[in-house]
């Protein structure tokens, strides 16, 4: 979908809550809205048709290339610069992304002209759903995490560090022309596998440990999430492989109840029930998964924390773990796409994107 038709279904929401314009200043948005994608950008979606992308001037030629279709404003104060533009062409109510603005930039803004009114997460709930283009972009990246991946499984060894294979997968990331790491590699292996969000370290692996990779390539903005556990240098131990099971078996769950219509909360709980009848709930404390797309982490959160429904081309994530600490854990997390019925068919099933082996293998 080209960038003008997203920032029209933006100007739709406006007059329903009574906006003459939207001024959008979270990165992500304003590369979604515009293709623009440096570091300093704001764009200003007024109802009237008019679309302004305002940056400072390293950025003239890439705003002109990546954002040919929006009107460019050059200044380094992107979202004063818009909203004054704003007030001088008559404006009177803006909405703002109160969840992104500073209070300092806030305490700027107000005193502009414009009467400025929380716009909520308005383009965050346009980019939930993807569109072709974004999802061959996450296709891409999914598939280029799955090469890495299994590249990385082959090689592994006993004696190599965390952050060696940390440092192999983003490297091969960029080599197969991926933007790069979508976030930190999480390489944690034996008692460091217990820790869900581990930061790679120079402990050796042993022969024996749980391995556990939760990695992502970022292609063209969008982002790839995939976690796979093996166990090092020997054939798994029992507990090993009732852990894997386990989770996998809540993995399955999860994915089952990925419908068109499912609220989140269920299909967290889904995957939740079937760790929790096995003793091990206590074992499971993050949210069984979340959107993904140009943020790591974006709408929906499937947790029981959370609210919605499920709608097709959503992509989320589904990443049950189970940790003991002090022994180890296993997590395995893959991106699925929810869709619709295929045609003729009574299939609903979600499209897996990322697909490398998820069996409890012994490597190295
Ligand atoms: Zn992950
Ligand atoms: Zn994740």
């Amino acid at each position: 979908m080209p960038p003008l038709d997203r920032r029209n279904a933006l100007r739709e929401l406006l007059a329903s809550a009574g906006l003459d314009a939207a001024l959008v200043t979270s990165h992500s948005n304003v590369r979604y809205l515009t293709g623009f994608t440096g570091s300093n950008g704001a764009v200003l979606v007024s109802a009237d048709g008019t679309d302004l992308l305002a940056s400072d001037g390293r950025y003239v030629e890439q705003a002109r290339e990546e954002a040919p279709d929006a009107e460019f404003v050059l200044d380094r104060a992107v979202a004063a610069g818009l909203l004054g533009r704003a007030a001088r062409a008559g404006l009177t109510t803006v909405g703002f992304e109160a969840h992104e603005v500073s209070v300092e930039l806030h305490g700027e803004l107000v005193g502009l002209g414009p009467v400025l009114r929380p716009l909520g997460r308005a383009v965050e709930g346009l980019r939930t759903t993807k569109d072709d283009e974004e999802l061959a972009l996450l296709r891409t990246a999914c598939e280029l995490t799955d090469a890495a991946l299994d590249e990385l499984r082959d090689g592994v060894r006993v004696g190599a560090t965390e952050r060696e294979l940390a440092r192999r997968l983003e490297t091969r990331f960029h080599e197969l022309g991926a933007d790069g790491a979508a976030f930190e590699t999480i390489v944690a292996g034996g008692p460091n596998s217990a820790v869900p969000h581990h930061v790679p370290t120079d402990r050796p692996l042993e022969a024996g440990d749980l391995l556990k990779v939760d990695c992502g390539a970022r292609y063209r903005g969008y982002c790839a999430d995939t976690t796979r556990t093996w166990v090092v240098g020997a054939p798994p131990a029992d507990w090993q492989r009732e852990l894997h099971a386990l989770v996998a078996a809540a993995q399955r769950a999860g994915i089952a109840a990925l419908r068109p219509g499912a609220d989140v909360r269920d299909v967290d709980a889904a995957a939740r029930s079937v760790v929790e009848a096995a003793g091990h709930g206590e074992h499971f404390g993050h949210g069984l998964g979340h959107g993904v797309g140009l943020d790591i982490h974006e709408a929906p959160l499937l947790a029981a924390t959370s609210e919605g429904r499920l709608s097709p081309r959503v992509p989320v994530t589904v990443e049950p773990g189970v940790y003991l600490p002090g022994r180890g854990g296993v997590r395995i997390e893959d991106v699925l796409l929810v869709r619709e019925r295929p045609a003729g068919t009574t299939d609903e099933e979600p499209l897996p994107l990322t697909r490398t082996e998820r069996d409890l293998l012994s490597v190295g």
